[in-house]
């Protein structure tokens, strides 16, 4: 750890959250303005719910290029910038602030980044049956950019029913005559909906580090070879879900790939400039190993 280049005109963009020390972030995008040769730096601000307005007040009073904005802060955001994304507002969720030139812009780059990571791998959602599992805050981005890339059909399937209503209202509202479906995760079609499904998306944090052990949601008997599995869990990388895919010969995406690319959207926002996706992947995945080490 060095801040040897830090000079009078180095220029602070940053990750508020709270907690915010297992943020995976710095290490990605420094090592992007690095490369980059951009005199910037990004750091982590442990920002408490009580002192969210005065920190959005502090990004024009200390000329900050931007900041992402991570747990519990995304909607608390939201009525205090100047102008909020029609994406970022339906999704009530804003995960990068952009400050252009005091003006307050607010985006969210979630479901695009998952897009761009499925994409990256041949995938795609555009014509296709999407099976998204799980209705928390992941899938909510995931659903609408599912619906805006013209899904054939979006089912989405929860624990529980009420919560995967509310988050198709959300699409519908912001995506008039989506093709959105909502399941329980116990009803009798959700085994067809799986299985028809030409892509798979488990959302939900079942599998997560330190349960990484605990059999998936949905049973993995529904998977098979010609459908695209995505687990957006990234620790541990490969889940209980994506082992049984790859197994059966799917192809598969692990959650990585959307962390990656919300953040290189969000860089690409800042900085006018194509992110060095691999730059920050490889950054990333270095930040995780060590957080799996310690
Ligand atoms: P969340 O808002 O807490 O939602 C969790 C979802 O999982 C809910 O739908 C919940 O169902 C369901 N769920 C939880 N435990 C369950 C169980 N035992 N059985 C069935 N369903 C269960 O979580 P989130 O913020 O969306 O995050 C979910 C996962 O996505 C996490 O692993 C997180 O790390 C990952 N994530 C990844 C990225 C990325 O960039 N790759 C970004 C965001 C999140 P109920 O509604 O019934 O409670």
């Amino acid at each position: 750890m060095t801040c040897k280049g830090i000079d009078g005109e180095t220029r602070v963009v940053g990750v508020i959250g709270w907690p915010v020390r297992h943020s995976l972030s710095p290490p990605m995008h420094n090592a992007a303005f690095e490369v980059l040769g951009l005199n910037w730096v990004y750091v982590p601000f442990a920002v408490a719910p009580d002192q969210v307005a005065a920190t959005v007040q502090a990004v024009r009073a200390l000329d900050l290029v931007g900041l992402n904005v991570t747990i519990p802060h995304k909607l608390a955001v939201l009525p205090l910038l100047d102008e909020v994304s029609a994406e970022a507002r339906a999704l009530g969720a804003v995960n990068t602030i952009i400050n252009d030139e005091g003006t307050l812009r607010g985006r969210n780059t979630d479901g695009e980044g998952f897009l761009r990571s499925l994409r990256e791998i041949g995938g795609d959602v555009s014509g296709r049956r999407v099976a998204l599992i799980g209705a928390g805050g992941s899938a909510r981005a995931v659903a609408l950019a599912a619906a805006k890339a013209h899904v054939e059909q979006l089912t989405i399937i929860n624990r529980t029913l009420e919560k995967a209503e509310v988050v198709a209202e959300m699409v519908r509202a912001a995506q008039p005559g989506a093709p959105v479906e909502v399941l329980g995760l116990e009803a009798k079609e959700a085994e067809r909906a799986v299985r028809e499904a030409q892509v798979v998306i488990d959302s939900t944090a079942v599998g997560m580090y330190p349960h990484h052990e605990t059999a998936p949601v949905i049973p993995v008997e529904w998977l098979h070879r010609e459908q695209t599995v995505c687990d957006l869990t990234y620790n541990p990388r490969e889940t209980v879900l994506l082992s049984a895919a790859k197994a059966v010969g799917a192809r598969t995406l692990d959650g990585t790939g959307m962390l990656v690319h919300q953040g290189a959207l969000a860089l690409e926002y800042w900085t006018g400039k194509k992110a060095p996706v691999e730059v920050m992947r490889e950054a990333l995945l270095a930040g995780l190993a060590k957080r799996s080490a310690g």
